[in-house]
């Protein structure tokens, strides 16, 4: 059985306090909210901290407001369960609702949160393993090592972002609160997002995501697939999330792309965003934009699959998400 390290936990009572923690402890503190990412981090001893921060029970962080017409809150620390359920996101937002459903287990989606899913960390086959399996095969670039394995010439970790959310809320166009020492911003979920398997968020360590935010609707439709091995339980090995804005006569006004799980950050694909303009949804221009969406996804060979055929599935799962507004 593998045990967590000694740690301290600490529960603070406001937002506030949270954030003083987090900068009086520097590197030696983490948030923790549902802890699902976490703990199983810590006890693979990837994620060595001295001070855990438990934010679940924040009253900043928790509830849902508002409504498609107006747009939607989300307090980070709702849980995906929440999300799964909550009647203005089924009916409104379904899509980001039908993602959540695809997180995990259930006893995970209930303790899991949206903030600790935009958070996650990056995955690979070389680091997500025990200390001992990771010490026998030789520490990487990520944690304790100096070189990466699975591109062992490169100078940067290409672990993989592979949370289900952020490419859909992504897609819906939507922002983070986050609050740090130095007061408060707000950010759109894209650029919460590096490409760099180590440093994968643009954010300061003592900065925490507050809230989700969702613009209104205003005719946008959105899809998300999600290719894994068991269809019960797993994280993504390729994801997609489309939304678009058709006029009356089927043509595309507007449209986002986004694939997940295929670098360390989602990958918005821009030129198909605008091949797609224009457009009606017919056979020839889906070709076109399935063919430059398997060309911006380079895949490396640090997931389950094979890269070759996650590659092949971009254009196949594209098709299927692209066939739901036709
Ligand atoms: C068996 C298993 C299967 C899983 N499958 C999937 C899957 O299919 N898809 C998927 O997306 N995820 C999956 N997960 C990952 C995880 O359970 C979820 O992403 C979950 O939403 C993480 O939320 P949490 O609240 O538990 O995060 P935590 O573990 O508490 O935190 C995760 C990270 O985010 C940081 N963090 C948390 N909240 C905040 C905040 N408000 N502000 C700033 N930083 C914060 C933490 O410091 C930590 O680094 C899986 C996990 C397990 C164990
Ligand atoms: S991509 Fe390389 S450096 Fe990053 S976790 Fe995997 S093996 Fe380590």
């Amino acid at each position: 059985m593998l045990r967590l390290p000694p740690f301290q936990y600490v529960r603070p009572g406001t937002l506030h306090e949270a954030v003083g923690i987090l900068a009086s402890e520097g590197g030696k503190a983490v948030l923790m909210a549902g802890g699902t990412d976490l703990l199983p981090r810590m006890k693979h001893r990837v994620a060595a901290l001295e001070v855990v921060v438990a934010i679940r029970a924040l009253r900043e962080l928790r509830g849902i407001w508002g409504d498609p017409r107006q747009g939607l809150v989300i307090g980070a620390a709702s849980t995906l369960a929440e999300v799964c359920s909550h009647p203005a996101i089924r009916q409104g937002y379904e899509v980001l609702s039908l993602a959540a459903a695809q997180v995990a287990t259930p006893q995970i989606r209930n303790m899991g949160t949206i903030g600790g899913n935009l958070c996650l960390d990056t995955r690979c086959s070389y680091y997500d393993m025990p200390y001992t399996w990771r010490k026998a095969m030789g520490f990487c670039l990520k944690k304790n090592g100096d070189t990466c394995l699975v591109a062992p010439g490169s100078t940067r970790c290409w672990a993989v972002s592979s949370s289900d959310l952020a490419p859909v809320l992504m897609a819906l166009d939507g922002r983070v609160r986050l609050v740090g020492p130095r007061g408060e911003r707000v950010v759109p979920v894209e650029e919460l997002y590096r490409d760099d398997g180590i440093r994968y968020l643009n954010k300061e360590p003592a900065e925490i995501l507050t809230e989700v935010l969702l613009p209104p609707l205003d005719g946008w439709k959105a899809a998300y697939w999600k290719v894994r091995r068991r269809g019960s339980f797993d994280f993504p090995v390729l994801s997609l999330a489309v939304a678009v804005r058709q006029d009356e006569g089927g043509h595309i006004a507007d449209a986002r792309l986004i694939l997940g799980a295929v670098r360390s950050s989602p990958l918005r694909v821009r030129e198909a965003e605008e091949a797609l303009r224009g457009e009606k949804l017919e056979p020839g221009i889906m070709e076109v934009v399935c063919e430059l969406a398997s060309r911006a996804a380079r895949p490396v060979e640090n997931t389950d699959f094979t890269v070759l055929w996650r590659k092949r599935m971009v254009k196949v799962f594209l098709r299927r998400a692209l066939g739901t507004f036709a």
